[in-house]
């Protein structure tokens, strides 16, 4: 059981009142719009842990809802479930676009809900920053201001390449990032990154990190990330 507060945006009633007797069976606190823009305000004046947001809103739509969360500063870091409806792939790829954690097709399971809605929770938590932008996973400390690494209070010395991988990773644990984003996101400075240069650069990673590496996983035919 947990007093978090989570933020629902939706429209339609029926699929409102199902959210929030869900949520608060659950144990959460709920907040109620059906507007984005009210969403928006509600974010910064309640603070939620975590957002529940329909695409197909009434004004401010759910993606530009999403983007220009995601593009504030002071919010970004709110974790945002997408509400899409079912076979819109396209909304899903869009959503994860605009910054999207995760999404659930309507119509949904209530125990589906909570189980996601769970494991977004735990995985930002896991990863919240600190003040300075230091994240910490397991026993692995990440700081990027200083492109420091400590491995159960131990420095690790990293390249340059290998600090972004690992922390591009860790900003969003078990997610899995295929090869070409992880490519896109640390754009080698050293040298040029191309996809198998990021298995190289993961293998030398992972044997710096010793025993914490079992913390990357290389799924299969898709790319990496860290967490179960
Ligand atoms: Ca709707």
């Amino acid at each position: 059981m947990s007093d978090e507060l989570i933020l629902v945006v939706e429209d339609e009633e029926d699929i409102q009142e199902l959210l929030e007797y869900t949520l608060l069976n659950a144990g959460y606190r709920v907040d109620v719009t059906d507007r984005g823009e009210e969403a928006l305000e509600l974010v910064r004046e309640h603070s939620p842990a975590l957002m529940v947001l329909d695409l197909m809103l009434p004004g401010l739509d759910g993606l530009e809802v999403c983007r220009r969360l995601k593009s504030s500063e002071d919010v970004n870091s709110l974790p945002v479930i997408i509400l899409t409806a079912k076979g819109e792939e396209e909304d899903v790829i869009a959503g994860f676009d605009a910054g999207a954690d995760d999404y659930i097709t309507k119509p949904f399971s209530p125990k589906v809900l909570t189980a996601r809605v769970q494991a977004v929770l735990r995985r930002s938590a896991e990863s919240r920053p600190d003040a300075e932008g230091a994240i910490t996973f397991g026993e692995i400390h990440i700081h990027p201001g200083r492109f420091e690494v400590h491995v159960d209070g131990e420095p690790v010395s990293l390249t340059h390449t290998e600090f972004r991988i690992l922390h591009f990773l860790a900003s969003r644990p078990g997610w899995v990032f295929s090869r070409t984003q992880i490519v896109r996101a640390v754009h080698g400075e050293d040298y040029p990154v191309t996809g198998r240069s990021v298995d190289v650069q993961v293998a030398s990673l992972r044997k710096k990190l010793g025993a914490a590496s079992r913390h990357i996983t290389t799924v299969r035919g898709v790319g990496y990330k860290l967490g179960e």
